[in-house]
């Protein structure tokens, strides 16, 4: 039998959540955010189910979140539905020196609903990994004329070492501007964690696949390579990737053409570049939402990217016929771990002054991080 309202108390075990119905943590979610009013800001990744982003106070991509959430002055907690270096990103950006001595020295709490809500992609890339390749390649190109440049589907300590090392962070927005101040300074560029963003971007400045190599963390020396390779090598792509996106086959596309004439492909770029190929329109999350709302009804779309957010979007153009571009589902099984049972759960707590989940980067992280994400301001 499933448990009811007044069966837990407040603020209990994350397992008295789990039995509970949707309707009764809707409603008790919905009651600690008028609770907290403007001290409270719940933020909703475009990949987020629709069932968690129906409480979020704000809906985008993992910078623009965070971004605006560190604008928000009324903001003492933000609870973020996302992946861990989502709320990495939103600690940094909230907890800026400057921004916690303008609030007497408080910080603004950063909760991820479950801890275990991470990020394929980042975690593809340790800072060790990293550190160790940087190492090996000064064994055969000169450090000092390469920019480590780091996707933000990262970790706090990848962000950081692109500051420490004269690197950027960018988005799938920007990357081609980053790439293009990259290369304005130095003449490599190692590119992190997402190979296949890396190469799409890369290419379409009119780099040579025979400029680029991939390195392989696992391998023991210089990548998987050999000297030459990498000394010809005017970008070097970690080999990372996104599982969901991966999942996108070049083939879905001659399916979703055959069995649809007419239809326009729009990715994302961190599909892989065979797919990238053979699409229309390729771009970030931004990108496919805008060219869907600008489109004229009836137009007839495959799109690949994650699965909720093209859901979402069929679901708000009833217009245009909308469909997923692969017959497989392709979703971020890792956020979607964060549900009702979690943001009821972190948020009860929050509001007792009890907690849980908070996400904390330390502070020479932090510096180093922003100092990577400022070069990124500047150049979009
Ligand atoms: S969709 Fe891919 S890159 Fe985005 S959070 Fe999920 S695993 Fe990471």
């Amino acid at each position: 039998m499933q448990a009811t309202l007044t069966d837990i108390p407040l603020a209990g075990p994350l397992a008295a959540y789990r039995g509970l119905e949707d309707a009764p943590l809707a409603a008790r979610i919905e009651a600690v955010r008028r609770r907290m009013g403007r001290r409270l800001v719940i933020l909703g990744h475009h990949y987020q189910q629709d069932g968690v982003i129906a409480h979020a106070d704000l809906q985008g991509d993992s910078y623009q979140l965070s971004k605006s959430a560190a604008e928000r002055e009324a903001c003492e907690a933000i609870v973020f539905c996302g992946v861990h270096f989502m709320a990495e990103t939103a600690d940094i950006l909230a907890n800026r020196p400057e921004q916690v001595a303008a609030r007497a020295g408080r910080r603004v709490t950063v909760v991820l609903p479950d801890l275990a809500a991470g990020c394929s992609m980042a975690d593809m890339a340790a800072i060790e990994q990293v550190e160790d390749a940087w190492a090996d390649l000064g064994s055969v190109v000169d450090t000092a004329d390469i920019t480590p440049v780091t996707y933000i589907n990262s970790a706090a300590s990848l962000k950081a070492f692109c500051g420490r090392h004269g690197g950027i962070v960018c988005t799938s927005s920007n990357a081609e501007a980053v790439l293009k101040w990259a290369f304005a300074r130095r003449r490599r560029v190692l590119f992190f964690p997402d190979q296949h963003l890396g190469r799409n971007t890369a290419r379409r400045m009119g780099i040579p696949l025979g400029e680029m190599c991939v390195w392989n963390p696992h391998e023991p020396t210089l990548g998987g390579n050999s000297a030459s390779q990498v000394q010809g090598s005017r970008v070097i792509l970690w080999q990372g990737h996104c599982s969901v996106h991966a999942m996108f086959r070049p083939e879905h596309v001659d399916a979703c053409r055959q069995a649809q004439p007419g239809v326009k492909i729009l990715v994302h770029p961190e599909c892989s570049m065979e797919v990238v190929d053979k699409a229309d329109l390729v771009g970030s999350t931004s990108f496919i939402l805008k060219q869907v709302e600008q489109a004229p009804a009836g137009t007839q779309w495959a799109i690949g990217t994650e699965l909720h957010l093209v859901k979402r979007l069929e679901k708000n153009h009833p217009e245009q016929q909308i469909r997923f571009l692969s017959p497989v589902m392709c979703m971020c099984a890792t956020m979607y771990r964060i549900d009702l049972a979690h943001l009821c759960w972190s948020l009860e707590h929050l509001e007792a002054g009890q907690p849980v989940n908070t996400i904390e980067v330390d502070a020479e992280t932090a510096k180093w991080a922003v100092t990577a994400l400022e070069r990124m301001l500047a150049v979009s």
